[in-house]
């Protein structure tokens, strides 16, 4: 189990609490694929009982326009989400599509109090490191401000990212905290180059503990193999996985751990168990579940 740390009063940096519609459209996403832990019409409220039950008292709320005409109002429902939920903490989002992305950003930051913003490049269908998302990156370099951006599962998604692209916006805003969500899943290697390479990068292992175990009981889903037309490299994650492990020795203190909730690969316990099947030292995954994602927001001047 969790040697010294327990369950309780944990932090999630990674959950997605959304309106209605999305909410009901990301869990039947995730039900053509996986056997979902909740019902298509679970409510917000439902949603938070299911955080409370698993004794996380502190989350990281994470919302993202699939199109440009929700772009405004996602961000807006997230902030009024938030503020009436003790411990919930509002990221904001944007699309490629966003005709001014600086003053989106800078609305979601100043203005709203949001403690960064969230960019998934996958499901938003486009290039979160190209060009045209300079505005976004600008207020938050200026404002020093946390980007959590999707990494990694590129077999499941079936589609890559521009790891050059990505290099030089981390060389051209220093002053942002990039988390790498998913870690680069399963380009370990690469993720410990980057974070020698930038000391403002983090990871997040959402799904990664989970896809491991899998992968190291030798019953491969379809998160590892993916489809057909897009095979998993099984050997790639062989061969990244000694890089793995030396990650929690080498950046203990820059690595988080969210449960992508309610659409993660389990209920919180399960993902536990999942962390703790790899025999962390105690020390390192307190700081995972507790320490390290209020340094993050601490660091980059959340007060809630
Ligand atoms: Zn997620």
């Amino acid at each position: 189990m969790l040697g010294e740390t327990g369950y309780g009063n944990r932090i999630d940096p990674h959950v997605h609490i959304l309106p209605p519609r999305r909410m009901r459209g990301l869990i039947r996403w995730l039900k053509k694929f996986a056997p979902s832990f909740v019902e298509e019409d679970l409510t917000a409220e439902e949603a938070l009982q299911g955080l409370a039950d698993a004794d996380i008292s502190t989350f990281f709320n994470l919302v993202f326009p699939l199109w440009e005409e929700e772009t405004a109002e996602l961000n807006l429902w997230n902030r009024d989400f938030c503020s009436g939920v003790p411990g919930a903490i509002p990221f904001g989002s944007v699309h490629i599509e966003t005709p001014d992305k600086a003053a989106e950003t800078e609305r979601c930051i100043v203005q709203y109090g949001f403690a960064g913003m969230k960019l998934h490049p996958y499901a938003q269908r486009f290039d979160a490191f190209a060009p045209e998302m300079r505005g976004l990156y600008e207020v938050l370099d200026h404002y020093a401000k946390p980007l959590l951006v999707h990494t990694g599962y590129d077999v499941f998604y079936g589609q890559e990212q521009d790891r050059s692209a990505m290099e030089e916006t981390f060389r051209r805003y220093p002053h942002i905290r990039v988390v790498l969500v998913h870690s680069l899943f399963p380009e370990f290697e690469l993720a410990s180059r980057w974070l020698q390479e930038f000391p403002q990068l983090y990871l997040d292992m959402t799904n990664v503990f989970s896809s491991l175990r899998v992968f190291k009981q030798g019953a491969y889903s379809g998160v590892l193999v993916g489809p057909e037309e897009f095979p998993a490299d099984l050997q790639m994650i062989e061969d990244n996985y000694p890089a793995f492990e030396r990650l929690f020795e080498d950046f203990p203190e820059r690595i988080i751990y969210g449960s992508d909730y309610p659409v993660g690969m389990g209920r919180h316990e399960q993902l536990h168990e999942d962390m703790a099947f790899f025999e962390l030292p105690p020390e390192t995954e307190r700081r995972l579940l507790f320490t390290n994602a209020r340094c993050l927001l601490a660091e980059t001047g959340y007060s809630g």
